[in-house]
C-alpha cells in the first residue's frame, strides 16, 4: 500500500511517516523542506518539491501511483497568519487545491487532511464536539477551514473519501529522541518551557493570568505526537476498508493550564528556569478542550501516552539532544 506524505519532513509528518514505515506501508514524503527537515523523514524516499509546483505535484502522482494522500504541508504560526494572511491562502488553501485536482485526474480518492482546533474559534461550549460551529478567528484557523469545506463539497460530488482531524495541541517526541518538534521560530509552550530549562532561552513568560479558569491561566489540551500518529494510521485503516468521510477531533478530552505545564517541566527536568507573569496573547481563548468520544467510538482510538509527565519527559529528551544537525 502506497501513501504519499505531504510534509513528511515536518514535526507531525515526520511521526507518522515513521509509524507507516513501521507498519509496511511504502511512504513517499513530498516537502519542500521551507520548514522541514531532510533527517526527520525516517522512512521511504522524500522529494523536495512544493506544492504550489503543480507539475511537480502531477509528476509525483504518475509515478508514485499513491493508493492515499495525507497531507501536512502546512504554514502553522497564527501570529505570522495575521499579518500575511496571503501567505496562508496559498500554501494552505490554494496548494491543497493543487493536491486536490493531481488527486481528480490521477482517480486518488482517500485523503488524510490535517486540520486544527483553530477552526473552533472561541467555542460556546467544552469539550468541544465536532458539530460545534466552525468560526475560525485568525487567517490560519480560516485557510484551514477553507480545505475542509473544500473536502466536503469534493467528497459529496466525487468518489473523493477524506478524514479530517482536528489536532488540539500537539507535544512530545519520539521516545527514542530521533525527531521531534523544531520549529523556526518556536512558538510553543512546551518547546520553550524546555529551552527556558535547558538554558537557551533566558525564561518563559506566560500569556495571561486573568483567564476564567481555576489558576488564571490558558489551559489546552496537549496530546502526544505519536498518539495522533496512531489516529492518522487507523483513519487510514478506516478509509482503505471501505468507510466515509469523517471529521474527528485529536485530543485527550481534558487539559492543562499554562502553570500546570511550567510545573510539570520543572519537576521533569529538575530546573527552576524564571517564569514570568505577562499580558495576553491576542486571539487565545481561554480554554480549548476536544471532546474525543467521537473518534474513541468509531475508529478505536486509544491514547496510549495521556500522561502530561511523559509528554514532557520525551520532549526534554529530544530537546537536550539538541534538534537536528543543519
Ligand atoms: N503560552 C505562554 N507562553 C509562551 C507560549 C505560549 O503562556 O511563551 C501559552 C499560550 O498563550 C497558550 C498556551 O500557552 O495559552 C499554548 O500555546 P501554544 O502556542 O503552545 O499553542 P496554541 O494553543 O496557541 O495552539
Amino acid at each position: 500500500m502506497k501513501v504519499l506524505v505531504t510534509g513528511g519532513a515536518g514535526y507531525i509528518g515526520s511521526h507518522v511517516v515513521r509509524a507507516l514505515g513501521e507498519k509496511g506501508y511504502d511512504v513517499l514524503t513530498y516537502d519542500n523542506l521551507s520548514a522541514g527537515h531532510r533527517q526527520a523523514v525516517l522512512s521511504g524516499r522524500l522529494v523536495t518539491a512544493d506544492l504550489a509546483d503543480k507539475n511537480a505535484v502531477g509528476k509525483v502522482f504518475s509515478d508514485f501511483r499513491p493508493d492515499a494522500v495525507m497531507h501536512f504541508a502546512a504554514s502553522i504560526e497564527v501570529g505570522e497568519s495575521v499579518r500575511e494572511p496571503l501567505k496562508y491562502y496559498r500554501n494552505n488553501t490554494a496548494n491543497t487545491l493543487n493536491l486536490l485536482e493531481a488527486m481528480a485526474e490521477s482517480k486518488t480518492d482517500i485523503f488524510i487532511f490535517s486540520s486544527t482546533a483553530a477552526v473552533y474559534g472561541v467555542p460556546d461550549a467544552v469539550p468541544i464536539k465536532e458539530d460545534a460551529p466552525i468560526r475560525p478567528i485568525n487567517p490560519y484557523g480560516r485557510s484551514k477551514a477553507c480545505i475542509e469545506h473544500m473536502l466536503e463539497d469534493t467528497s459529496t460530488a466525487t468518489g473523493l473519501r477524506y478524514v479530517s482531524l482536528r489536532y488540539f495541541n500537539a507535544a512530545g517526541a519520539d521516545p527514542e529522541a530521533r525527531i521531534g518538534e523544531a520549529h523556526e521560530p518556536e512558538t510553543h509552550l512546551i518547546p520553550l518551557v524546555l529551552k527556558a530549562a535547558k538554558g537557551e532561552l533566558p525564561g518563559i513568560k506566560i500569556f495571561g493570568t486573568d483567564y476564567p479558569t481555576p489558576d488564571g491561566t490558558c489551559i489546552r489540551d496537549y496530546v502526544h505526537v505519536d498518539d495522533l500518529s496512531d489516529a492518522h494510521l487507523l483513519s487510514l485503516r478506516h478509509l482503505l476498508e471501505g468507510g466515509r468521510s469523517e471529521v474527528f477531533n485529536c485530543g485527550y478530552g481534558h487539559g492543562y493550564s499554562v502553570r500546570e505545564v511550567v510545573d510539570a517541566a520543572r519537576n521533569a527536568t529538575g530546573i527552576d528556569f524564571k517564569v514570568e507573569d505577562s499580558a495576553r496573547r491576542p486571539g487565545d481563548p481561554a480554554v480549548l478542550v476536544a471532546s474525543s468520544d467521537k473518534i474513541r467510538q468509531r475508529l478505536g482510538w486509544t491514547p496510549r501516552h495521556d500522561d502530561l509527565a511523559y509528554i514532557i519527559k520525551t520532549a526534554w529528551n529530544w530537546e537536550r539532544k539538541g534538534g537536528f544537525k543543519r
